[in-house]
């Protein structure tokens, strides 16, 4: 058992989340018991998620995608309602951290992805140094790591091949960061990896010769919000699990 504001504590040590320039909260986003047995974690605060951690037991969550996000014009309707509802009758926190759980060095789903595949950062690039880039290690080719990317995460990922080169170096950035292709391209990666496709990063890949390997952003963001509550549980001895709600995207 710990009390709520020790882990607050600990969370913000950890992870620095007043580092990053985000698109909501980062921290406690919605407080419920102040004595702390039970975490589940996950990767996004939907209402399967909840649902699926309340019946377990669980008194505190703790998610990459959280609830109140950029853009959203504040009012407690409709879905949000319902989470939020469902949360807050069962005196839940939930704790959620987006741009500082992709980024930590050991324990983020950059880092932690990485080491699903054999890959280790030795350097950093695009907004925030979201982005890793280290070298290849066990992959040679484009169609071989996209084929150790599908054994890993149970996914067969989008792959647009590049020119067909050995791989040498090989850059990754969780979820929806396509956008951070050019930079991969820029810090020397001879393929990409990250959850997303949009158009444009077809031509770039065919142009560039740099393969880009779409994996799902799900997918690529299952490792990060389960290795920091293991990190919370061990420190203060409180019970974890991860629940995985199933997503194709
Ligand atoms: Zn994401």
């Amino acid at each position: 058992m710990a009390a709520r504001m020790a882990l607050d504590s600990y969370l913000q040590m950890l992870l620095r989340p007043a580092d990053f320039k985000d698109y909501g909260p980062n921290g406690l986003q919605v407080e419920g018991v102040p004595e702390v047995h039970h975490i589940v974690s996950g990767v996004t605060a939907s209402l399967a998620f909840i649902d699926a951690a309340i019946a377990t037991g669980a008194d505190t969550l703790l998610v990459h995608h959280g609830l109140f996000w950029r853009g959203q014009d504040g009012r407690l309707t409709g879905w949000l309602r319902q989470r939020v509802a469902r949360l807050m009758a069962h005196d839940i926190n939930l704790y959620a951290y987006h741009l500082p759980l992709d980024a930590h060095a050991e324990l983020g789903n950059n880092a932690q992805l990485g080491q699903h595949l054999g890959l280790v950062a030795d350097s950093r690039f695009g907004d925030q140094a979201l982005g890793f880039v280290g070298p290849a290690g066990p992959h040679t080719t484009a169609e071989g790591l996209a084929a150790a990317v599908a054994r890993t995460l149970a996914r067969r990922p989008t792959l647009v091949p590049g020119d067909g080169r050995p791989l040498q170096r090989v850059a990754w950035c969780s979820g929806g960061a396509q956008g951070y292709f050019e930079g991969a391209i820029a810090a020397g990666a001879d393929a990409f990896i990250t959850g997303e496709i949009s158009e444009p990063q077809t031509h770039l890949a065919r142009e560039t010769g740099v393969a880009f390997l779409a994996c799902g952003h799900h997918a690529t963001e299952r490792y990060g919000a389960p290795a920091v509550a293991a990190a919370l549980a061990a420190e203060f001895g409180l019970q974890h699990h991860f629940i995985d709600v199933e997503n194709p995207a």
